[in-house]
C-alpha cells in the first residue's frame, strides 16, 4: 500500500481489524470504552499464536528460564516497594482552547524530535551536494545550522526533565510557553498548570467498606516476579544466571490513549526477568539485546522496521537501558524494553517486607542480593506491529486487485482452509476427512460458499497461507491442489502427504527453528 498515506494506511488497517473479526472496540453496543478493545474470532488466533511463539522461545527453548503466573492483585505494599505509588506518574497537562488533553513530556519530545529532523535535512541536502567527498559525522559537530538544532533538542529536554524530577512543575510548564510549543488542535500555547497524574488503577477489597483496603490492578507484570524470586528458585532448585517468564494483564490509566491499540488502558504484557551474579549484568544485558532483536527479526516483517534506542537518561533503578523500536504506521515507536534492573527490585522488596530475599550460591559459598535484566514487549503492540506490516493491497497481472494479509505463516489464525470445488458429488464428504486429519495439528476452517476465487480472497483476507481444493479428480486419485497465499501458485499433491508438506512451512516449529 505504498500509494497512500500513512494515515490512510492505518485507518484501513482499524478498519480491516474490525471487518474480519480481528479486533473490536470494547463494549461497542454501548457506544464503546475508550482506549479498551477485544479480539474477536481470528485475533484472539492471532494473538494466541503470537503467545505461543514467545513462550516458546522464551521458556521451552532455554532450558534455564522458567514460567509463572503470578496474580494481577497483589498487596499493597509491593507497589510502594516497587516505587510506582511515588513514581508512576505523568506529567498531564490541557490546552484552555481545544479542551484536549497532552502528556507534556510527549508535547516536550515531539518538539524536540522536529528540531532533529531539521537537522537531519540538513545533513541530507548536504550529502547530495559534496556527494561521495562528504563527511557526516564532521558536519554533524561542525555546520553552525546543524549544531545549532541539535543543541536546542538537547537543552530544551534537560531543561524539561529537570524540573520535573526538582517537582517544579511551574517551571516545566514554562518550558512550553518559550518555546511556543502549541496544541495541534488549537494551535495555542493557552495551557493549564501542569500535574502529575498517577497512572495506576485503584479499587477496594473486602466487602465492608471500613475494613477494604485499597488494592491496584497491577501496572506491570514484573513485580510478581520479583516477589517470586524466591519462592521459584527454592522449589524449582535454580541457579544463577536463571529467568522468571510470565505474560498477562496489565492496566494503565493513560492520559493519552490514541493509535489504537497502541496504547490502551488494559493491555498484556510478555516479561522475563533473568537473574544473574552482580558484575555480569552487562554481559547478560548484550545478549538478550541481541537474542530478542533476532527474535522479531524472525518474523519476516522486514529488518529495516527494527531500530534500537539506547537510553541516555536512565530510571532510577536501571545501570542500561534500550527499546527496540519498530516502525508503525505512525513512524518509529517503542515495541519493547531491556532494562539492566540492577538489584534495585529485590533490595526494595527485602527493605519493605523485612524477610530476607537474597540467593546462596553454592559456588562462592556466599548470599547476596542477584542483579536482574528485563525483557518486556507489549503482546497488542505486537499484534499491531505485525498487522499493520501485513496488510496488503496488491494489483494483479490482470489488473484487478486483492487484499492480502501477509502474516507471518506460523502465527497466521488460520492455517490452511479446505474448499470443496463444489457442493455435491462427494466433494464435501471428502473435504470433511481431510479436515478430520489436519485439525490435529493445525487450526483448518472448511468453506462451502460462493464461487472459489471469492473464497480465495476471503482466506487472503485473514492471513490463511494455504488452501487446499477438493476437486473431481480428488475422487479418483486422492490428489489435491494446494494454493500458497503470497505467491498464488497451486501444486497438486497427494492428500497423506498434506500434513508434512504444511509442518514445514506453517508450524510454531518451523518458525522456531529460524531462532537456533
Ligand atoms: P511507553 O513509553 O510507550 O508508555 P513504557 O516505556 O511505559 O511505554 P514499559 O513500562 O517499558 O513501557 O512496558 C513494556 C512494554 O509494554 C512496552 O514496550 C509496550 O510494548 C507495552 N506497553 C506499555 N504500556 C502500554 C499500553 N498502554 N498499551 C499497550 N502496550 C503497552
Amino acid at each position: 500500500m505504498s500509494n497512500i498515506s500513512p494515515e490512510e494506511a492505518f485507518k484501513r488497517v482499524i478498519a480491516h481489524a474490525k471487518e474480519y473479526g480481528f479486533i473490536f472496540q470494547s463494549s461497542e453496543l454501548y457506544d464503546g470504552l475508550s482506549a479498551v478493545y477485544d479480539y474477536g474470532q481470528n485475533g484472539v488466533l492471532l494473538k494466541n499464536n503470537l503467545r505461543t511463539y514467545w513462550w516458546k522461545a522464551m521458556v521451552q527453548l532455554q532450558g534455564n528460564v522458567v514460567g509463572l503466573d503470578s496474580a494481577i492483585f497483589m498487596h499493597p505494599t509491593v507497589w510502594k516497594a516497587s516505587g510506582h505509588v511515588d513514581a508512576f506518574n505523568d506529567p498531564m497537562i490541557d490546552n484552555k482552547d481545544s479542551k484536549k488533553r497532552y502528556r507534556a513530556d510527549v508535547l516536550v519530545e515531539d518538539y524536540a524530535e522536529k528540531l532533529r529532523q531539521k537537522a537531519d535535512k540538513e545533513v541530507e541536502k548536504a550529502k547530495e551536494r559534496f556527494g561521495a567527498a562528504f563527511d557526516e559525522a564532521m558536519y554533524r559537530s561542525t555546520n553552525p545550522r546543524v549544531v545549532e538544532y541539535l543543541s536546542k533538542a538537547d537543552a530544551v529536554l534537560t531543561r524539561f526533565n529537570k524540573a520535573l524530577e526538582a517537582g517544579d512543575f511551574a517551571e516545566a510548564r514554562q518550558v512550553l510557553i518559550d518555546e511556543k510549543i502549541t496544541c495541534p488542535v488549537s494551535g495555542s500555547a493557552n495551557w493549564t498548570e501542569l500535574r502529575q497524574f498517577n497512572l495506576m488503577f485503584a479499587t477496594k477489597m473486602g466487602s465492608v467498606a471500613e475494613d477494604a483496603s485499597d488494592l491496584y490492578l497491577r501496572p506491570e507484570t514484573a513485580q510478581g516476579i520479583f516477589v517470586n524470586f524466591l519462592n521459584v528458585q527454592k522449589t524449582g532448585r535454580m541457579k544463577l544466571p536463571f529467568g522468571i517468564a510470565q505474560t498477562g494483564k496489565a492496566f494503565r490509566n493513560e492520559i493519552v490513549a490514541r493509535q489504537f491499540i497502541f496504547r490502551m488502558r488494559e493491555f498484556e504484557q510478555m516479561e522475563m526477568q533473568y537473574f544473574v551474579r552482580p558484575g555480569s549484568e552487562m554481559e547478560w544485558y548484550a545478549h538478550w539485546k541481541h537474542a530478542r532483536m533476532q527474535w522479531h527479526l524472525a518474523l519476516g516483517l522486514g529488518a529495516d522496521r527494527y531500530r534500537f534506542h539506547d537510553h541516555e537518561k536512565l530510571a532510577h533503578y536501571a545501570n542500561a537501558a534500550a527499546d527496540i523500536e519498530f516502525q508503525f504506521p505512525f513512524g518509529f515507536k517503542e515495541l519493547e524494553g531491556i532494562h539492566s534492573r540492577t538489584d534495585f527490585d529485590l533490595s526494595r522488596h527485602e527493605e519493605f517486607s523485612g524477610r530476607k530475599v537474597q540467593y546462596f550460591d553454592p559456588e562462592t559459598n556466599e548470599s547476596y542480593t542477584p542483579y536482574v535484566v528485563e525483557t518486556s514487549v507489549g503482546l497488542d503492540r505486537l499484534f499491531l506491529a505485525v498487522l499493520a506490516t501485513a496488510l496488503d493491497e496488491e494489483v494483479l497481472e490482470d489488473g484487478s486487485s486483492r487484499t492480502v494479509l501477509r502474516l507471518p505463516y506460523a502465527v497466521a489464525p488460520t492455517q490452511v482452509a479446505i474448499l470443496p470445488l463444489l457442493k455435491k458429488d462427494g466433494l464435501p464428504e471428502l473435504a470433511q476427512t481431510v479436515y478430520n486429519e489436519l485439525r490435529w495439528d493445525f487450526q483448518v476452517a472448511v468453506d462451502e460458499k460462493d464461487a472459489i476465487g471469492k473464497r480465495y480472497r476471503r482466506q487472503d483476507a485473514v492471513g490463511t497461507p494455504y488452501c487446499v481444493t477438493i476437486d473431481h479428480q480428488s475422487l479418483v486419485d486422492e490428489t489435491v491442489t494446494l494454493r500458497d497465499r503470497d505467491s498464488m501458485k497451486q501444486i497438486r499433491l497427494n492428500i497423506k502427504d498434506l500434513r508434512s508438506n504444511l509442518q514445514e512451512s506453517v508450524s510454531m516449529t518451523s518458525l522456531l527453528k529460524k531462532l537456533i
